[in-house]
Formats: structure tokens, C-alpha cells, sequence
């Protein structure tokens, strides 16, 4: 029988920053909370798995030694001047009192849910709390301490196996991408809203393909602000499969962001759930086993029902408007009915801007990409 895992704890919930601060520890005790009134976990097949802090040993395969030291200070609460220059201290990653123990409890997770796909009846692994694509070696940024995509990846490569990184989070996955350019053992597929009008910026342009052995192993589909389901959908077509088609890998590593649908206070893109589920679904479809990654979502019902509807799809649950009606828009921020978003009107002028960009990033990929990976177009 197929089997799922879902990591959480619910001492995640317990941390505090600064009063509104947007990341939201609650985000996967609401999330279990609404998978469970949907029938989500009690059921055959699932089991929820309490996870461990990483210890530092494990966090320093890709952290380095000095700002692992660094988190060890700064996990008393107190700011010192010398955090700025990695990170520390920022609006996004402030240090609070057990910032360590949180996002070491996040890392945790994450390598819990390798060791769970130790199992080979495992198919789906889900780790909401986990999807720190942005975080470097030695420095936080974007809500990310630690790169548990990157730990992850680094122990399935450590198995042998063949890594397809799929990074949906409106955000480009950039310290993913960094920490393998020049790797053909991992191919990284990042789609997300320009870096001209998003965080993090000076990252995630389609040009970056990787480098050395790793050229043509890195894959960014940049989208304009105001791209909405139907352009993502037609982007991620063109691209996503046949790349996983021509690389043949063991399983992927998805991380599944919340922050691109319409609803997120923090982005620019204007997908409903109904978008974010068709990738989510496509994932299912490859057959292959999958580690899902919670990632960002800045609007904590909105993110919430997308994990739920997430869940349902990796377990091949079918959810029917009665148990769509279950959901009451009881989340901070979210008053809708049902589980799915309403559609979302996109001014024309914006569905020509964004038409425009992904084609032409499509292009660029199909010229590039395709050719070196030998996608038979
Ligand atoms: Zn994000």
C-alpha cells in the first residue's frame, strides 16, 4: 500500500518575534487543523511524524561552522552588531529569542522527511513548516536561516539518487540554484515572479542556466507581476515536463510556496488555487516519489487551504464541495467559503505584459536547456 508522511511538531508554534512579524509560526498548526477537518490524516496511509532539531553536525554540510556559532548566539535573543553582515537583524530574519532552536527544528523536519523515503511503500513526504530556499552557507535572508532544500538534496545525492528541484514559491529559489550550478546530478526549475519586481532581486533571470558540468542543469521561468493561472499554466507545460522527461530523475523536491496566489500581501503574481493545484497535480501525475516543501504564503488562510488542497492531491484524496463547505474561513485574514479561491479578473493590458514575458522565457529555455539536456521537441 502507498503511504504518506506529513512532519510537524507543534512546538513550532510556540516562538515568537516581534509583533507582526508577516512569517507566521502558526502556519503548520493551522495547516494540520484544516487537513484534519478535511479528513486528511486520519486515514489509512498517513502517518504525522514529530520531527528533531538538526543537530549542528548535519546543519554544517552546507552551513558554515562560523555562522552556525553565530546562530548559537544570536538564539539568546540578544542583536549584536556583527549579525548585520550575515543576515541577522533584518525586518525578515530578526533575531529573537530561540531563532536557532526554531529554524534547527525546520531543518529537522526536512531530514526527517528524507529518512522517512527511506521506506520505499513511502510515496509523498509533506514538511509545511520547511522551504528555506533563500538562505547561503554563511548569511540569512528572506525569512531563511537555514537551507533545508538544500540539506535534503544533499542527502539524496549522498543515496545516489538523481534530483528534480521544482521551486513554484512566487520567490526564485535562489540559494537552491547557487549551491548546485554546477552540479547534472540536480536539476533546479525555478518559476517565479521577475526578480525585477521581487525579492530576492538581482536572481532568477532565465540566463542563468548553471555552469561547468552544470550548464544547462539550472532552469528559470521569470513570469511578470500580474501573471495569472492561465499564462503559469501554458509556462509550466511548455517546460516543466518535457525537462523531467529528458533528465529522468529518482524522485523531486518540491518547493511549493503559497505566495503566488493572488491573496499574498508580499507578491506580485495573481494565481488562485485552481493554478497552484494544476502543478501540484502535475507533480502527482509523474508517478514519482515526492518531498514537498511548505515554503512561503504571507496570508495565513490563503496558505493554509493551498497545503490542504496540496495534501489531498499528493494522497489522490478528491475533495467534493461538501467537504469543501466544511472549511469556514476561520484563518487570520481569509473569509472565504470554500477551500478553492474565487477567479481572479486580470486587466488586459496585464495578460498581454505577462503573455509576452513567458513566451518569450519559454524560448529562451526551449533554445538552451532543451538542447543540452536533449529534450525531443
Ligand atoms: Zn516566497
Amino acid at each position: 500500500m502507498s503511504k504518506s508522511v506529513l512532519v510537524y511538531s507543534e512546538k513550532l508554534a510556540r516562538f515568537q518575534a516581534y509583533d507582526g512579524y508577516p512569517w507566521y509560526f502558526e502556519r503548520s498548526d493551522a495547516a494540520l487543523k484544516l487537513m484534519r477537518r478535511q479528513g486528511l490524516i486520519e486515514r489509512p496511509g498517513v502517518t504525522v511524524v514529530e520531527p528533531e532539531a538538526a543537530s549542528v553536525e548535519a546543519l554544517a554540510s552546507f552551513h558554515t561552522r562560523e555562522y552556525l556559532d553565530l546562530l548559537a548566539v544570536a538564539n539568546g535573543g540578544t542583536f549584536e552588531e556583527r549579525m548585520f553582515a550575515n543576515g541577522l537583524g533584518t525586518a525578515e530574519c530578526p533575531v529573537f529569542p530561540g531563532c536557532f532552536d526554531y529554524h534547527r527544528l525546520v531543518a529537522g523536519s526536512v531530514l526527517c522527511g528524507v529518512e522517512a523515503l527511506a521506506d520505499p511503500d513511502v510515496w509523498a513526504v509533506f514538511v509545511p513548516s520547511a522551504g528555506m530556499h533563500h538562505a547561503g552557507p554563511d548569511f540569512a535572508a528572506g525569512f531563511c536561516y537555514l537551507n533545508d532544500p538544500v540539506l535534503a538534496i544533499q542527502r539524496l545525492l549522498g543515496q545516489g539518487l538523481r534530483v528534480f528541484y521544482l521551486d513554484i514559491d512566487a520567490h526564485h529559489g535562489d540559494r537552491v540554484q547557487a549551491a548546485f550550478y554546477g552540479d547534472d546530478r540536480v536539476l533546479t526549475v525555478s518559476l517565479h515572479e521577475s526578480p525585477e519586481t521581487l525579492f530576492p532581486f538581482h536572481t532568477g533571470f532565465v540566463h542563468e542556466i548553471g555552469e561547468g558540468a552544470g550548464a544547462g542543469y539550472s532552469v528559470n521561468l521569470p513570469l511578470a507581476a500580474g501573471t495569472g493561472d492561465d499564462v503559469y499554466g501554458w509556462g509550466f507545460r511548455q517546460v516543466v515536463p518535457p525537462l523531467l522527461d529528458a533528465f529522468k530523475p529518482d524522485l523531486i523536491v518540491a518547493e511549493i510556496g503559497a505566495d503566488v496566489l493572488a491573496a499574498d500581501p508580499q507578491t506580485h503574481l495573481l494565481l488562485t488555487t485552481h493554478g497552484y493545484c494544476d502543478a501540484v497535480q502535475w507533480v502527482r501525475q509523474t508517478g514519482l516519489r515526492v518531498l514537498a516543501l511548505g515554503g512561503g504564503g504571507y496570508l495565513l488562510g490563503a496558505t493554509v487551504r493551498a497545503w490542504t488542497l496540496a495534501w489531498a492531491i499528493l494522497n489522490d484524496v478528491p475533495l467534493t464541495d461538501d467537504a469543501e463547505l466544511l472549511f469556514s474561513g476561520v484563518f487570520r485574514g481569509d473569509g472565504l467559503p470554500s477551500l478553492h479561491d474565487r477567479p481572479v479578473y486580470i486587466p488586459e493590458g496585464t495578460q498581454t505584459q505577462a503573455w509576452e514575458a513567458c513566451r518569450s522565457a519559454v524560448e529562451y529555455i526551449r533554445a538552451h536547456q532543451f538542447k543540452t539536456l536533449g529534450v525531443r521537441l
